[in-house]
């Protein structure tokens, strides 16, 4: 189904790095090649490449997995977190291919921590001096299939039904998955007019895979990255067509709940202090809550906790789509993510002992 592309009178700025073939090259030309990984190839044959800096502390990984530390009521036989030096940050961007702005919030976070100036050149010295001080692990694009199957670079300016059509997909008769019916078929096959960049090239939506047995290398790999690695918080990235909120929860414990809401009361500061528009409810406790009907999915995020995760939260950044409340620029959508980034940063740093600065 070949649809007309549609042109935004709002331009993307040159210094929005968005495309498959823009974050392979930022990669490789502006990433020290010895923090450079590769997490996976994907179905299409794409790599997922990951950046880690800092010290991993693997002296402090304990004798058992997560699942079983807790059975036996002892989070410490899994990983000791509190001798940590570096707190561990992951943050997971491109798990939906239209989901451009974070790939570029992640990009710009590799910027400031190689050379201390975001992707506009502005110097970043607070952010790139906290980032120096923690183990950061940054996946900037986790499904490039799906990201290589969306035309546009940036969505400002353009209609929340067209990023609906390139992101969830159509029917071979054009119309609109749109949700819930994107998650109804799972592997994404059969009738499909235009593919989602929702999905890799095998059908697979990440945030759903089949947590029993895996069907994506980049799920499985993920997964045994989180493990090693006990990250203290994990940011996955996504967007979606309103202002910046934060997803709920599901299956983790009410503490863990909580802290997420008073991660996201601190992040809601940082943004009114930017004059940044965000949704004002916090995520709700949905353990606190009758249980609901239908129950909530166990996403990829509530996995990463149940995985060694001690912190993952679904971020939703703005589009800045036109039909939509919340008025944004590309800048705004970049600075939302660092001030995402920032209060990750503060949030592991306050409540670990001082540390030296990497080197
Ligand atoms: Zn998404």
């Amino acid at each position: 189904m070949n649809a007309k592309i549609l042109t935004s009178t709002t331009p993307v700025p040159s210094w929005w790095t968005s495309r498959t073939t823009q974050i392979a090259e930022f990669l490789k030309q502006r990433v020290n090649p010895s923090c450079l990984h590769t997490l996976a190839v994907s179905p299409g044959q794409r790599m997922v490449q990951y950046a880690a800096y800092g010290e991993a502390e693997p002296h402090l990984r304990g004798t058992a997995n997560f699942n079983s530390a807790l059975g036996a009521g002892d989070a410490n036989a899994y990983f000791r977190r509190e001798s940590r030096r570096y707190p561990c940050l992951l943050i997971v961007a491109g798990v939906h291919g239209a989901e451009v702005e974070g790939m570029v919030g992640a990009l710009s976070i590799l910027s400031i921590v190689e050379t201390g100036k975001d992707l506009l050149g502005r110097a970043q010295p607070g952010l790139a001096e906290r980032l120096r001080r923690l183990r950061l692990l940054v996946i900037p694009l986790a499904n490039p299939d799906g990201r290589e199957r969306v035309p546009y670079d940036g969505w400002i300016g353009l209609p929340t039904a067209e990023m609906h059509r390139v992101n969830q997909g159509t029917r071979r008769d054009g119309t609109l998955y749109n949700w819930p019916h994107c998650k109804k078929i799972h592997p994404m096959r059969g009738d499909v007019g235009c593919f989602g960049g929702y999905f890799d090239d095998a059908g697979v939506n990440l945030m759903h895979d089949e947590w029993s047995a895996p069907m994506s290398i980049t799920t499985q790999n993920l997964l045994k990255l989180v493990r090693d690695e006990a990250p203290d918080i994990v940011l996955n990235c996504h967007s979606h067509e309103g202002v910046p909120f934060m997803l709920p929860l599901a299956y983790v414990p009410a503490m863990v709940e909580k802290q997420l809401q008073d991660f996201t009361a601190n992040y809601y500061t940082q943004l009114d202090r930017a004059g940044i528009p965000h949704k004002n409810s916090l995520p709700p406790l949905l353990s606190q809550e009758p249980a609901s009907v239908p129950p909530q999915a166990l996403n990829l995020t509530s996995l990463l906790y149940h995985t060694g995760a001690a912190l993952p939260m679904t971020f939703e950044s703005p589009h800045g789509l036109i039909d939509q409340s919340g008025l944004f620029s590309y800048q705004q959508i970049l600075d939302l993510h660092h001030l995402l980034v920032e209060t990750a940063a503060d949030w592991l740093l306050k409540s670990q002992p001082p540390v030296r600065v990497n080197p």
